[in-house]
């Protein structure tokens, strides 16, 4: 199933190449006739749903943006001083496991929340949906607004679902004895990594997008496959997006596949509700005017 959403990935990029390709033709003033986007574009920043969906992000969205990136990024660097404080050599192989976990459950946690953004709610739901399901709506119509994005718009989100477990370890590292920290010294390191890890998954996802001016170490990582690789997240965006939902390292992606993991979770929920899966983002893909 994985392999031949690869091969549909790659036929539609022959036939029709994705938005990454049409960026490049533009930023290199060659704006060509494509087939793909002759009458209503089917994707791209010329989209009707993409252009409705843009002009929804708010001054006040921007201002939560902001602050939850400031302190976020506090929170961070206190935690890491406080860890490297406490680091012992004893704890090495507990450290490597505990940090190799925290990657593994980001990465889930990656594809669950973007598997319900991208499958479930409206973005007429009051608060959450302009707020937090637009984006995911966009992203699929205009794959490449993500990369005209700037830091605080890319990460203020994932920034503002890490500041409480970030405040509590702070907290933890502020008043608890040093005897107490050394005991729960590995459940912090866990903690660690996947915060560390939620933050930055939308700026991974945002480089996976990205293919002109990446710094060599960023290449570098997802050439190797320690972050979500380029090629690797085409797949999901074949329409109509219903598999590949890991975007941090991507590395559950093929596990999840195998077992059918979201086909069946969706099949259960839409027997429990009887909601379908992806209706909403289905109406905003086929939005003309
Ligand atoms: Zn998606
Ligand atoms: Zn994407």
């Amino acid at each position: 199933m994985a392999r031949k959403a690869q091969e549909g990935a790659e036929s539609e990029s022959r036939l029709c190449p994705m938005a990454e390709e049409g960026v490049s033709t533009e930023r290199c003033g060659e704006a060509k006739s494509d087939p793909c986007m002759e009458g209503s574009p089917r994707w791209g920043p010329q989209h009707a749903g993409a252009k409705e969906l843009a002009e929804l992000y708010s001054s006040g969205k921007r201002l939560q943006e902001w602050i939850c990136v400031i302190l976020c990024f506090i929170l961070l660097c206190f935690n890491f001083v406080s860890l490297i404080r406490y680091f012992s050599f004893e704890h090495t192989a507990s450290i490597i496991i505990s940090i190799f976990a925290g990657i593994i459950t980001a990465d889930f946690a990656s594809g669950l929340v973007h598997w319900g953004a991208d499958t479930w709610g409206s973005v007429d739901l009051p608060i959450v949906g302009k707020a937090f399901i637009r984006p995911f709506r966009e992203h699929h119509i205009d794959p490449t607004a993500i990369t005209r994005h700037d830091f605080i718009e890319t990460n203020g989100d994932n920034c503002m679902a890490t500041l409480i477990p970030l405040a509590c370890m702070a907290y933890k590292f502020m008043f608890y004895t040093p005897d107490l920290i050394y005991k729960t010294y590995q459940l912090e390191c866990f903690i660690f990594a996947l915060a560390m890890f939620v933050t930055l998954t939308n700026q991974i996802h945002k480089w996976s997008h990205t293919y002109f001016g990446l710094p060599g170490w960023v290449v570098f990582l997802q050439d190797w496959h320690i972050i979500l690789p380029r090629k690797h997240h085409r797949i999901h965006h074949v329409s109509p997006h219903e598999t590949y939902f890991c975007i941090t390292t991507g590395w559950l992606n093929y596990p999840l596949e195998i077992i059918g993991f979201w086909r069946r979770l969706e099949d259960f929920i839409q027997g429990v509700t009887g909601e379908k899966p992806r209706s909403d983002d289905l109406k905003w893909a086929q939005k003309v005017k």
